[in-house]
C-alpha cells in the first residue's frame, strides 16, 4: 500500500481521533483491520528513552479514522510467534 509512506497526509486523517489503546475508538477493531493506513513519518518526535515515535492513522471499516503513537502499538502476532519459535 504505497499511501502508507506519502509524505502528504491524505485528505481522509483530518478528523482523525486519538485512540490510547491502539484500537478503533467506536467499533473496537484492531489496527490490521483498518482500510487504509497512513504514517507520519515526517515528523517523529522523541519520546520517553529518547525513542523516536510517530503518529500512525487508521481509516477503520466501520468508518471511524483514529491516530495512535507508533510506540504505543502492542507487539504484532508474527512477532509473538517468531520469538515463540526461536
Ligand atoms: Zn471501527
Amino acid at each position: 500500500m504505497m499511501e502508507a509512506f506519502s509524505p502528504v497526509p491524505p485528505p481522509w486523517t483530518d478528523d482523525a481521533v486519538h485512540s490510547l489503546d491502539f484500537y478503533c475508538p467506536r467499533c473496537g477493531n484492531e489496527a490490521n483491520q483498518a482500510q487504509r493506513v497512513w504514517i507520519n513519518r515526517q515528523a517523529p518526535v522523541i519520546g520517553e528513552n529518547n525513542q523516536q515515535k510517530w503518529q500512525e492513522f487508521y481509516y477503520c471499516e466501520c468508518g471511524e479514522v483514529w491516530w495512535a503513537w507508533s510506540n504505543d502499538r502492542p507487539p504484532s502476532e508474527l512477532a509473538q510467534r517468531e520469538q515463540d519459535n526461536s
